[in-house]
């Protein structure tokens, strides 16, 4: 597997190949021509590899602000998630914005957060859809969902994204269920990188949390092995970045939505994610810059 690309090098020479379109915002790209081959070719590669047995659901990148509450996702991750404000004054106010504006000043001001929020990961929109349709049944739900993501996370690194895809696989049932999707996914996951001819590296992650609670929280994730990430070196051999991940989330989805299996209990949930921006970046990084000049076998797998 040879390098092609150095870690500043990429970045420049996607952008020089129109295969990403920046924007002027830190981590917000267009796709084009290579990338979109790349990214929608991962997505129907994995529907094709694994979807089978799974329920399909797609989702718009927005999400009820009512369902991450109850979820509780602003406690853990204020500073990631994004709100959907929008105007709701009247004429005046409006007048009054316009020319607060014009004069080079804050327009947002009349602006009110609405009862919309920016979905942080694809799975977020599926429990509370899956707690409508009543008890879980006896055998669980497999369901695989993408959609695009939102985190407040600006950086000059190019794999952290604001806005990206995830593909991901959730499964939703009693303890031994989820336990075991998550074990068998990990080789699942090893499997996948290998047939792109990415040499991918597991390991016990924790996810970013918020604040003075962080480390406590972050260290409890990982003592109890609740997330792991494929790890694959994007911007510089020595620092990897996480590809994909596999978390398990205990009871925590099953309690705050009651979702319930047959035996009354709170359903446990797992599910497992692939970032599809970085992924490809790895394509690009490992591979090339041009798509068409990748192993024929690697190439193959997008195109069919
Ligand atoms: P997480 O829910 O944090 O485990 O994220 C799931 C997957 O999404 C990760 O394994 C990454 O591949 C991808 N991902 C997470 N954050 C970002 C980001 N800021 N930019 C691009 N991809 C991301
Ligand atoms: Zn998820």
């Amino acid at each position: 597997m040879g390098e092609t690309a150095t870690a500043q090098g990429l970045a420049e020479q996607l952008v020089r190949s129109r295969a990403l379109i920046p924007t002027g915002a830190q981590g917000v790209y267009g796709h084009g021509e290579d990338f979109s081959f790349a990214i929608e070719g991962l997505s129907r590669a994995i529907n094709r590899l694994f979807g089978r047995q799974a329920e399909r659901m797609r989702f718009p990148p927005v999400t009820p602000r009512a369902d991450l509450e109850r979820i509780g996702y602003f406690r853990n991750f204020p500073h990631l998630l994004g709100t959907v404000h929008c105007f709701c004054g009247d004429e005046r106010t409006h007048r009054d914005l316009v020319k607060t504006h014009d004069a080079g000043g804050d327009w947002t001001g009349a602006q009110a957060a609405s009862d919309l929020v920016l979905t942080p990961a694809s799975c977020y929109p599926v429990y509370p859809a899956m707690a409508a349709r009543g008890v879980v049944p006896e055998q669980g739900y497999t369901v695989q969902v993408q959609s695009h993501c939102f985190r407040r996370e600006p950086s000059t690194d190019l794999a952290r994204m604001q806005s990206f895809q995830m593909h991901e696989f959730v499964r939703i049932g009693s303890p031994e269920q989820a336990w075991a999707f998550r074990e068998e996914w990990t080789e699942r996951g090893r499997d996948f990188f290998a047939a792109l001819r990415l040499s991918a590296e597991l390991e016990a992650a924790n996810d970013p949390f918020f604040g003075r609670a962080a480390g406590v929280m972050g260290q409890g994730q990982r003592q109890q092995q609740l997330k792991y990430e494929l790890k694959v070196a994007i911007n510089d051999a020595a620092a990897t970045t996480a590809c994909m991940s596999f978390n398990a989330h205990l009871d925590h989805f099953g309690k705050a939505l009651e979702l319930r299996t047959p035996d009354g209990e709170a359903a446990h949930t797992a599910c497992v994610g692939f970032g599809l921006e970085r992924i490809a970046l790895a394509l690009f990084r490992w591979h090339g810059v041009d798509p068409a000049a990748w192993p024929s076998d690697v190439f193959d797998l997008l195109d069919g």
